[in-house]
């Protein structure tokens, strides 16, 4: 059993902040599952209902469900269509009418949209809620954020973590192997969103703790020993959701290539994309270290020189995002400019200190060779983009969050 050490985690940090940790346990281990009777009479709680797809349903669902009719508690469970199941409105809507008033916990039995629907809805009902992952596919399950797509547009939502998660190996190493090859691609993309994080403190003086950069790079060095261990898989992600409770955000988790991810799901400038979010993550990824690599290069021969960005918000607003709604929305995100108070001369006279960072990411060819040996996605093709979008969406994707990134950065140097 792979264990969680949260007192050290939220003892007093030498960042100042205080790291509040919700959850109070993580049980990961062959048999995790075998626990929730135990969880639920502790905490009093009687009246259950469980939320599932008809998959995840078949995976964990009718087991959680015998095993609590066993001790005679009664469940309800709550079965959503896989098809065209997304966290959206309508995802949400659907969930939403089988919750009656007498339900005390919500189970999250299922991956990545499982669990945001039931985060939502928890918050909104002010109800707690235990995860039961069924692959080890996503970073989200201890988070407090929800990543919803409301009227169209990729969003976070505050909302509540599990108090418990129950994460039996026995489960998840059944699910796909799909599933588990994009929570490796996700746990990857924590080597560009570290850089990004590290060079927009180094920039701004933006807020960073060493201690959760520190649990961040443990995730990632638990994965790459071993990219097809699904246990270590999962293990990582879970550190990399309890970094980003610390903080309260997904800054230690997300950064240029979660941007590419997102603005590719915004459909701005392709059809929808049959892909996961770890696959698309992980492609954002390689793309995200070839162009920091340029960015690095460009600083160490010393010749970039500043350029002024004076109206190209608005302007590339204009001409990257032709649906004005989303243009209008994006407007408010971006509001104020993150690039207002820096400069293409602060760049410059960090260039030594960016290079250092940008060099702690791994050679874009190391990590294709991972995520090929975890069976993931490597190319934009593979994910069913055209590659011609490839600039258009490095130029553009910076705009889909207010989140200072190197590549948006970039833009103050040519
Ligand atoms: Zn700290
Ligand atoms: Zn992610």
């Amino acid at each position: 059993m792979m264990r969680f050490d949260f007192k050290a985690l939220s003892d007093s940090c030498e960042c100042g902040k205080e790291h509040k940790l919700d959850v109070r346990d993580i049980y990961l281990e062959p048999g995790a599952l075998d626990r929730l009777p135990g969880v639920l009479s502790e905490n009093q709680w009687n009246s259950p209902a469980i939320l599932a797809d008809e998959n995840t349903w078949k995976a964990a669902g009718e087991k959680a469900y015998s095993l609590l009719e066993a001790e005679q508690i009664k469940c309800t469970s709550v079965i959503l269509p896989p098809d065209g199941l997304h966290a959206d409105e309508h995802g949400v809507a659907l969930a939403e009418k089988d919750i009656d008033r007498e339900i005390d916990v919500l189970l999250a039995v299922g991956s990545g949209t499982v669990h945001d629907i039931t985060r939502y809805i928890a918050n909104k009902c002010g109800l707690p809620f235990i995860s039961i992952p069924t692959a080890a596919s996503v970073d989200g399950f201890v988070s407090t954020v929800a990543a919803m797509t409301w009227k169209g547009c990729k969003q976070t939502f505050q909302a509540v973590a599990p108090l418990y998660v129950l994460a039996d190996t026995d489960i998840f190493i059944n699910a796909p192997r799909r599933l588990t090859a994009s929570g490796f691609g996700d746990l990857l993309g924590k080597y560009t969103a570290l850089a990004d994080w590290r060079i927009a403190n180094l920039l701004t003086g933006e807020y960073i703790c060493e201690r959760v950069i520190h649990l961040t790079e443990q995730a990632l060095e638990a994965v790459v020993a071993a990219p097809e261990d699904c246990e270590r898989i999962m293990y990582g992600l879970l550190l990399s959701g309890l970094a980003m409770q610390m903080v309260g955000n997904s800054r230690p988790a997300s950064g240029g290539e979660h941007h590419l991810s997102h603005f590719w799901e915004m459909e701005v400038c392709n059809g929808p994309l049959d892909a996961l979010h770890g696959e698309k993550v992980g492609v954002g990824l390689l793309l995200c270290a070839e162009e920091y690599r340029n960015i690095g290069n460009t600083l160490m021969r010393g010749d970039a020189v500043p350029i002024s960005v004076d109206g190209l918000l608005e302007k590339e607003l204009e001409s990257g995002f032709p649906d004005v709604a989303m243009r209008d929305e994006l407007r408010r995100e971006n509001t104020p400019d993150p690039l207002a108070s820096i400069s293409g001369e602060d760049i410059l006279r960090n260039s030594e200190r960016i290079c250092e960072i940008i060099d702690r990411i791994p050679t874009v060819s190391d990590m294709t060779e991972l995520i090929r040996a975890a069976g993931g996605k490597i190319t934009m093709a593979d994910i069913g983009l055209d590659p011609a979008l490839k600039d258009y969406s490095l130029c553009y994707s910076p705009y889909v969050r207010l989140r200072l990134t190197l590549m948006r950065l970039r833009k103050l140097i040519k």
